[in-house]
C-alpha cells in the first residue's frame, strides 16, 4: 500500500444502542452487576441497593463507524451513548474525514488537542477511544490483517483469563485462573458491613481452595482507613489484590494504601483513569502494582500503547479492564500483560456468555479459561444486525 493508493476516510458516523452491548451496566433487573455493590453513592441509603438507581446505565452504548474510499468500513463500540455520539459527529469527525487510513497518530493528536479545552478525561475520552478503535479496525480491514499484527504481533499463543463476577467458585470450575468479586458493603454500612465483606471472601476461599486467585473490586467506594482494614483482614484469606479501593482522583490515598497493605498483596486501579498523563500520575506516585486501563475509555489502542510502555519502565503490569476483543488484541502483544479479564455477563455469573452480548457477532469467549485471539481482519467482529442502532446526530 503506497502513499498514493492509501484509502482516504470518507465518512464518520456515530450510533447509539440500548440494552447490554458495550454499556455492560445497561442490564435488566436481577443481574449480579446491579445487586448491592459498594459505590461512592453507598453513603446514601436510597442509592445503596442498585447502581442503576443513581444512573449507572444512563449513557448506553456508542457505536462509531468509519468508511474509507475503497468501501472498507471499520467500527468500534464503547460507552458514551447520545452525548458521545454528539461529540463524534459534531467535533471529532472533522479530524478524521479526508485523512489517510494509516495516519492514526496524527488523527489522535488532533482529536485530543482539539478537545483539550473541555476534554482531557471522561466522556470526551470515551468518544476519542471509540473513534481510535474504529480506526484500528478499519486499518486492519484495509490491510487484511488482525489488529494484533499491526501492534507488533503476539508474544504468546493464547490468553489466560480471570473472571469478574459474583461466583468465583463457578469460575474455577469453568477453568479460569482467578475470580474477582464485587465488594458489597461500603464504609457507611459500618463494622457489620466489614464483617460481611470478609465473611463472603472467607466463604469463597472455602469453596475454591487455597491456590485459586481471589480479588476484591471496590469500585471507588472506600477510604484509606477502611481499605487498609479490609486488606489486613483479608490477608489470611489470601486476597491477591484490592482493586480501585479509592476515588480515582485520590492519588495520595492510593500511595498510602499501597504502603499499608500486607506485603505481597497487590493494589490495582485505573479503569476510570485516562491518557498517558493520568497513568503517569499513578506510576510516578507509586499508587499501584497493576494498571487497569479500559481501552474504550483511556484513549483507545493508540494511547494504551503509550500507557503500557510507561508502565513497563516502572515494572508495573497492565491488565486492561474488560473490553472484550479491544483488549484481547492488545494483551496478546505485550509481555507486561500476562493475563486478561473476562466479565461474567450471565445474570447469575454461572455461564460464559460474550461480554458485549448481544451487540457483536463472532465475539470470542474463553473456553476453559483460555482463548486464542481469532486471526481475522481488524478486531474480527461484526455488528449484530438485530440490534437497533439509532443515529441521533449528523454532520
Ligand atoms: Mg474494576
Amino acid at each position: 500500500m503506497s502513499a498514493s493508493t492509501t484509502p482516504i476516510i470518507r465518512q464518520v458516523r456515530a450510533f447509539t444502542v440500548r440494552g447490554g452491548g458495550a454499556d455492560y451496566h445497561d442490564q435488566a433487573g436481577g443481574h449480579w452487576i446491579d445487586d448491592h455493590i459498594a459505590t461512592p453513592m453507598s453513603k446514601y441509603p436510597e442509592y445503596r441497593q442498585s447502581r442503576q438507581t443513581f444512573g449507572l446505565n444512563v449513557l448506553g452504548t456508542l457505536v462509531v463507524e468509519i468508511e474509507a474510499s475503497d468501501g472498507s468500513i471499520g467500527f468500534a463500540v464503547t460507552t458514551g451513548g447520545d452525548i458521545g455520539a454528539w461529540i463524534v459527529e459534531k467535533h471529532l469527525a472533522r479530524f478524521i474525514e479526508g485523512q489517510r487510513v494509516t495516519d492514526i497518530e496524527k488523527m489522535w493528536d488532533q482529536m485530543f488537542n482539539g478537545s483539550l479545552f473541555y476534554g482531557r478525561k471522561g466522556i470526551v475520552l470515551n468518544a476519542i477511544s471509540g473513534v481510535d478503535l474504529a480506526l484500528w479496525d478499519l486499518l486492519g480491514k484495509v490491510r487484511g490483517e488482525p489488529v494484533f499484527h499491526l501492534l507488533g504481533g503476539p508474544v504468546r499463543d493464547e490468553l489466560q483469563f480471570y473472571a469478574t463476577g459474583a461466583r468465583p467458585d463457578l469460575a474455577k470450575q469453568m477453568g479460569f485462573i482467578g475470580g474477582k468479586l464485587p465488594l458489597r458493603h461500603a464504609p457507611a454500612e459500618g463494622e457489620e458491613g466489614l464483617r460481611k465483606n470478609l465473611a463472603l471472601l472467607a466463604d469463597m476461599r472455602e469453596r475454591v481452595g487455597p491456590d485459586f486467585w481471589l480479588m476484591y473490586d471496590c469500585w471507588m467506594s472506600l477510604d484509606v482507613n477502611y481499605a487498609t482494614r479490609l486488606a489486613l483482614g483479608a490477608q489470611e484469606l489470601g486476597l491477591k489484590w484490592i482493586e480501585e479501593a479509592l476515588p480515582p482522583d485520590d492519588y495520595w490515598g492510593y500511595a498510602e494504601l499501597r504502603r499499608n497493605v500486607p506485603k505481597g498483596m497487590l493494589v490495582t486501579t485505573g479503569e476510570h483513569e485516562a491518557t498517558r498523563w493520568g497513568f503517569r500520575m499513578l506510576l510516578d506516585m507509586g499508587c499501584c502494582d497493576i494498571l487497569q486501563p479500559d481501552v474504550g475509555w483511556c484513549g483507545g489502542i493508540t494511547e494504551l500503547v503509550k500507557i503500557s510502555a510507561l508502565a513497563d519502565a516502572h515494572n508495573a503490569l497492565v491488565v486492561p479492564h474488560g473490553s472484550s476483543v479491544y483488549s484481547y488484541h492488545f494483551v496478546v502483544t505485550r509481555h507486561n500483560s500476562p493475563f486478561a479479564e473476562f466479565l461474567m455477563m450471565a445474570p447469575k455469573a454461572d455461564e460464559v456468555v460474550p461480554m458485549f452480548n448481544p451487540l457483536l457477532l463472532d465475539e470470542p469467549v474463553p473456553v476453559n479459561g483460555r482463548l486464542k485471539v481469532p486471526d481475522r481482519p481488524g478486531f474480527g467482529v461484526r455488528l449484530n444486525p438485530d440490534c437497533a442502532l439509532s443515529r441521533p446526530h449528523t454532520h
